[in-house]
């Protein structure tokens, strides 16, 4: 336990069995003692508080100024060897023996305030032999009554062998069915050997240091003899005998295991939210309780406030933004808290005062919603907001320019006599606007004056002053302005509209414009509309880019009704945001329901585990993630697919989406099926005739053999080889079709490697006369896998090594053994294979296209994959072309899988 400034530790000091004296670092004065201390120097406690180190040393107290300076400067725990003293008792002189030790007490952020002197008092030897006791007893004062009470486990282990010499209940309580008394510490506790407890004893008894750990993991067996993750915090304190040498340590502990798995639970549950909330787009904060304290934020809040998370979590919201307190929000808030109602707010504005004292000026559509804590009263807001500052400034803009404009005009038209003046600064405005604005006079749309900016949009020059908007923008004849511009004349109600499409001819060509407008009529003096000023913002580069958006969002969405396949659009997060139509006739489902909760009981139960992983791989990879998977159609029914997952990635390498394909593969698998169905069923037929002629030839070559008869001898040698190929062939294909329905079964034991070579190794000279195969030692190492798999799949690499290379060459076998793996190498000198070729190997029925027909199927490198696969390992093969090539496979070792 961390020793922090509170109200606490008066009543820690009280309790526990030493002399403590608390010192403050300010002024190196008494801050605080207890009982025990006291009780050393026979004096009350008020007699010490407040008086400074110095004096208490000069009275004669076992204390040291540079050690109490040392613990407090470099924080740590010092201990100093024991001080034989002498103290006044009842007007007597006694000699004592007292060791010290000084630890640094912190507070809240860490700052060293004070230092804790413990005082553990000897007794006098001469004292104790007089009473005819030999061994020093430590003196607890009268405080076992007291230890007994304490809610912290207390232990005293005594002697090298740190044996429980007393423990009190508390301690007991932690360990209820273990005795404890009279063992050594690692009998009653053998799961601690060499554990980091264990070492830390070791530490204390040869070192004479204190130790302090917090939260700490301690496994311990339970009644089932289980061991169970418990934590504690624990001080482990030296006892030392008269000599000053250590003679037993104390244990003081409390467990804290609850405490921890809590703070874990809280942790994880709020980092999820926490991540949630921060993925919003929204301005999201949770305030809680009458004083309004911020209890959650999310990044998007903390720019909007501009604050750190430090700077408001746990502090009230006006103390946080104290310029906020005479706008309305802590009296909306408190009212959804004691209300319960919802507040909706659209485009309310904010002020925050900058910290160089000027006025930020924001604007935001907010929700206030009450919360319910967990003793299921209303205790908190949910407050979601979205700030919409540009918006409504870009609005206010351009009616502040139509007012502007109004108020120039009223000038014009009611003070003649300045009229030039007055003139010029309305040209100012005008032309300096960084709008578009115009003038139309009268009912036929005169264009009276236009700036710059509008002459731009309209795609014409100053020429068209003057004319009637009709003329001057020819093209407009059917669109719908001079309409609304009739409209707004004849009502005298101002227009207004965002994004409004027009044609307009600039230099010949039409042109596609958008641009937000506002048509305001002007009276004249009489209250007549004379005129309607036209204030517009072109916002055509906007629309432009949203629609580009929108159009290739459509482009996807057509291709994928054209497309064949079953094609579907996700968010990084998974959830889907398109199905085409395939998908949802295939599903017999509309969108809706396919996506709540349709798509992942589509997947086949025994694909859904792999799928997920082979997603959580592509997210991570970037690579798109190809699987033959099964979905069930509207009929119930699985069909196989083709299932591509590809994640999307923009410029800056974050995953937009994800885009999906599935292709029906059932018949091609259907006749698949059929084709392995069918070698499975002619080799298996073709078994048992071969069978027979093996043991004919065998019988036939015993007679030639005893009648030395060698041109038949030869001849039944040549036939027993085709035919052992052909069993070779026969068992290759049953195992294709096992493997193909799921039935390649393999039955591990545990064998050494060194057993199977020396099986195989004889059986190879004879089988491959044509070439030298040497073998290299076995290292002693046990394996555990199916022994006949495994010398198949020796054979087969061994075979093609010889197959593969010039009669006469070398094949070398060789063995690697890492920590948890065995490798095991077949090289050979022959013909070598292309780097192209090399990863296509192991596929089923791939052969190398060669000049020298060698026969075969290739099938043999792929059961060998298969197989090694089937085990956990891996196999491969290098090679240079024209030179030779090794082959690899390795396992993982008994025990490791
Ligand atoms: P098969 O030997 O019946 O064709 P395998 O699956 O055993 O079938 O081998 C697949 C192909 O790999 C062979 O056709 C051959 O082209 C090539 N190959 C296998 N082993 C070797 C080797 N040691 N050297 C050169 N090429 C090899």
């Amino acid at each position: 336990m961390n020793l922090t400034d509170s109200a606490i530790l008066g009543s820690i000091i009280e309790t526990l069995p030493f002399g403590i004296c608390i010192i403050s670092t300010d002024n190196w004065k008494v801050e605080m003692v207890n009982e025990n201390y006291a009780a050393i120097y026979s004096k009350p406690k008020h007699a010490l508080l407040d008086w400074s180190v110095d004096y208490l040393i000069a009275q004669g107290h076992s204390l040291e100024l540079k050690a109490i300076k040392e613990s407090a400067t470099h924080k740590k725990t010092i201990t100093t060897l024991p001080a034989d003293i002498v103290v006044e008792r009842d007007g007597k002189k006694e000699h004592i023996t007292v060791s010290a030790l000084y630890s640094p007490v912190t507070d809240a952020s860490g700052r060293v305030t004070k230092v804790a002197v413990w005082i553990t008092k000897h007794q006098n030897i001469n004292a104790m032999t007089s009473g005819g006791i030999t061994r020093p007893k430590y003196d607890l004062g009268n405080i076992n009554a007291l230890i007994n009470e304490i809610p912290t486990g207390v232990a005293v282990l005594s002697g090298r062998d740190l044996i429980f010499e007393s423990i009190n209940p508390s301690f007991q309580d932690l360990v209820p069915e273990k005795e404890l008394i009279g063992k050594p510490f690692l009998k009653a506790f053998p799961e601690l050997t060499g554990s980091e407890l264990e070492h830390s004893l070791k530490r204390v008894w040869i070192e004479g240091i204190l130790l302090n750990f917090i939260d700490h993991l301690v496994p311990l067996f339970n009644r089932s003899g289980i061991l169970e993750e418990r934590y504690f915090t624990y001080r482990l304190i030296p006892r030392f005998d008269d000599q000053k040498n250590v003679d037993g340590i104390f244990i003081f502990t409390s467990e804290v295991t609850h405490a921890i798995d809590n703070k874990a639970n809280l942790e994880r549950t709020s980092n999820n939210l926490n991540q949630i909330i921060n993925m919003l787009p929204a301005s999201v904060v949770i305030i809680r309780y009458d004083h309004l304290e911020v209890e959650m934020i999310n990044d998007a809040n903390l720019e909007y406030w501009k604050k750190t998370r430090e700077e408001v979590i746990g502090r009230p919201f006006l103390e946080i933004l104290p310029d906020l307190a005479d706008q309305p929000f802590a009296g909306q808030l408190r009212r959804v808290m004691e209300t319960g109602e919802i507040i909706d707010v659209k485009e309310s504005p904010v002020m925050f005062t900058e910290a160089d004292g000027t006025i930020r000026e924001t604007f935001v559509d907010y929700t206030y919603q009450p919360l319910v804590g967990l003793d299921g009263k209303r205790d908190g807001v949910l407050v979601m907001s979205f700030e919409i500052t540009d918006r409504v400034l870009a609005r206010r803009q351009l009616e502040q320019y139509a007012d502007q404009l109004l108020a120039a005009n009223d000038q014009l038209s009611v003070v003649n006599s300045k009229l030039s003046k007055s003139e010029s600064r309305f040209k100012y405005v005008f032309e300096k606007a960084p709008v578009a604005i115009g003038l139309l006079r009268g009912k036929n749309f005169v264009v009276e004056s236009a700036n710059r900016k509008i002459l731009e949009v309209w795609g014409k020059s100053e020429s068209i002053v003057g004319l009637t908007l009709a003329d001057a923008l020819p093209e407009i004849k059917d669109q719908p302005f001079l309409g609304l511009l009739n409209e707004v004349y004849k009502t005298g109600k101002p227009f207004y509209a965002n994004e409004i499409r027009a044609m307009l001819m600039h230099e010949d060509e039409l042109k596609e414009i958008f641009f937000n407008v506002v048509y305001q009529p002007v009276a004249d003096a009489e209250g007549q509309i004379a005129d309607i000023l036209v204030v517009a913002a072109d916002v055509t580069e906007q629309v432009n880019a949203r629609k580009a958006v929108e159009r290739s969002e459509a482009y996807f969405k057509m291709l994928a009704e054209l497309v064949p396949a079953k094609i579907s659009n996700a968010l990084p997060t998974g959830e889907v945001t398109f199905f085409n139509k395939k998908w949802l006739e295939f599903a017999g489902m509309n969108f809706e329901d396919m996506r709540d909760f349709g798509y992942n009981q589509l997947i086949h139960p025994d694909e859904i585990e792999k799928f997920r992983k082979g997603l959580a791989e592509a997210a991570v990879s970037g690579k798109p993630y190809l699987s033959e998977m099964r979905f069930k159609n509207k009929k119930g029914t699985y069909i196989w697919h083709l299932n591509i997952a590809s994640p999307i990635f923009d410029e800056d390498g974050q995953m937009t989406m994800w885009v999906g394909s599935a292709t029906d593969i059932q018949t091609l698998k259907e006749e698949e099926q059929r084709k392995n169905d069918f070698i499975g069923m002619v080799s298996h037929e073709l078994k048992t005739p071969i069978t027979s002629v093996n043991i004919y030839l065998q019988l036939l070559l015993r007679k030639a053999e005893k009648a030395e008869d060698e041109f038949l001898k030869k001849i039944y040698i040549q036939s027993i080889k085709q035919i052992k190929h052909m069993t070779d062939m026969i068992n290759g294909f049953l195992d294709v079709s096992r493997l193909e329905s799921g039935k390649l079964h393999i039955d591990k034991n545990d064998f050494l490697l060194s057993e199977l070579v020396e099986e195989v190794r004889e059986d190879y000279q004879l089988q491959f006369p044509t070439h030298q195969i040497y073998f290299a030692e076995v290292p002693e190492i046990e394996i555990n896998a199916d022994q006949l798999k495994i010398a198949q799949v020796l054979n087969n690499l061994v075979g093609n090594a010889v197959k593969y290379s010039e009669n006469g060459t070398n094949v070398f076998v060789s063995f690697e053994k890492t920590d948890h793996k065995v490798r095991v190498l077949v090289k050979d000198e022959g013909m070598g294979i292309k780097a192209d070729n090399l990863k296509k190997l192991f596929d089923r029925y791939y052969r190398v296209e060669q000049e020298s027909k060698i026969a075969g199927f290739g099938i043999g490198l792929y059961l060998c994959a298969e197989i090694i696969e089937a085990h956990g390992g891996k196999v491969w093969a290098e090679s240079e072309y024209g030179t030779g090539s090794t082959f690899y496979f390795e396992l993982p070792l008994s025990g490791i899988v």
